[in-house]
């Protein structure tokens, strides 16, 4: 059988959504960068596994909407909320609204990212400033908000035997060095490192911290890596899985670890990358 690029092979047929559970019936979730992408599929898993859901976006309203209603679909709370989360009064704001909405939270999912790539030497200051303000500071600001309100209200034993949880949405380039985008890179290295500060500092209190480091998932952040058949082709080389990742494969990924079935799961970054992080190179024996 021919395919093309464009075309689905045999390794990229991915499954349907799971049928799942509602092991988080009763919770509330917060998801940052929720209207595309990996943020998307995250909500919405969130909501279909039985989470109330806040939708948080920085612009297009009507995407965060959509998302909104899909995650309601089988009857659970969830409600779209502009911010940016490298401000923060804005962070603050956004918390506050959720206590006031939803009671509390239970689940953060700091997934909001972005990437302005160029050489180092043609890097501004403000390209750096930003992936860094938007990647690292905000997941910190979000990390902090989350964290004040689990110590605060503590655990509820009916809801889920954590006090909270937090998943960062980190990358492969928390290990993999990326030259062209050194920016983005340094904001997931930080990422890896605030992630497992967090979770040793707060695990005492029942609080679980981990990361979610995707491979190549297809989103628009990295269109031009698998929108041509040549781009594609060359993409491939790098995942010994040979497919893309699809965003559902994250919020799969996101609800077990942010369930109890993943209680004993602490301060450690869970790859979804088809096998990104095992050296490619070496897969014909190096
Ligand atoms: P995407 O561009 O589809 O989604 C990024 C989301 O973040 C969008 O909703 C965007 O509006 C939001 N966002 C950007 N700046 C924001 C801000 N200041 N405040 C609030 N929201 C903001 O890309 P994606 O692939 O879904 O990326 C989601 C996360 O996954 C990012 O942290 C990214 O680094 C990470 N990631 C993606 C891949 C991949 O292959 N797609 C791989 C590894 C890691």
């Amino acid at each position: 059988m021919n395919t093309t690029a464009m075309e689905k092979t045999p390794s990229e047929v991915v499954l349907p959504a799971c049928p799942f559970r509602q092991v988080l019936k009763g919770q509330k979730a917060l998801v940052t960068g929720a209207n595309s992408g990996i943020g998307k599929a995250v909500a919405i898993a969130l909501g279909h596994a039985g989470a109330d859901v806040v939708v948080n976006y920085v612009s297009d309203p009507e995407s965060a909407d959509q998302v909104t209603r899909e995650a309601m679909r089988f009857g659970t709370r969830a409600y779209a909320h502009q911010a940016d989360v490298a401000e923060e009064k804005q962070i603050e704001q956004m918390f506050e609204r959720m206590f006031q909405e939803l009671g509390t939270i239970d689940i953060l999912v700091a997934n909001a990212g972005i990437q302005k790539d160029a050489p180092l030497e043609e890097m501004t200051l403000d390209a750096w400033n930003r992936v860094l303000g938007v990647n690292l500071t905000g997941q910190f600001l979000c990390c902090r908000a989350a964290v004040r309100e689990f110590k605060r209200r503590g655990v509820r034993p009916a809801i889920s035997c954590a006090a909270g949880k937090i998943i960062c949405m980190s990358s492969v380039h928390e290990v993999i060095p990326w030259a062209g985008h050194v920016n983005y890179a340094a904001s997931k290295g930080g990422v890896m490192l605030m992630m497992k500060s967090i979770a040793q500092e707060v695990a005492p209190y029942r609080i679980r911290v981990n990361s979610i480091g995707p491979g190549a998932i297809r989103t628009p952040i990295n269109a031009s890596a698998w929108s041509t058949p040549e781009a594609h082709a060359e993409l491939l080389k790098l995942i010994p899985s040979k497919r893309i990742g699809e965003p559902e494969d994250i919020g799969r990924t996101a609800v077990w670890l942010s369930s109890d079935d993943a209680d004993y799961i602490q301060g450690t970054t869970l790859f979804v990358d088809g096998g990104m992080t095992l050296y490619p190179g070496f897969e014909t024996g190096g």
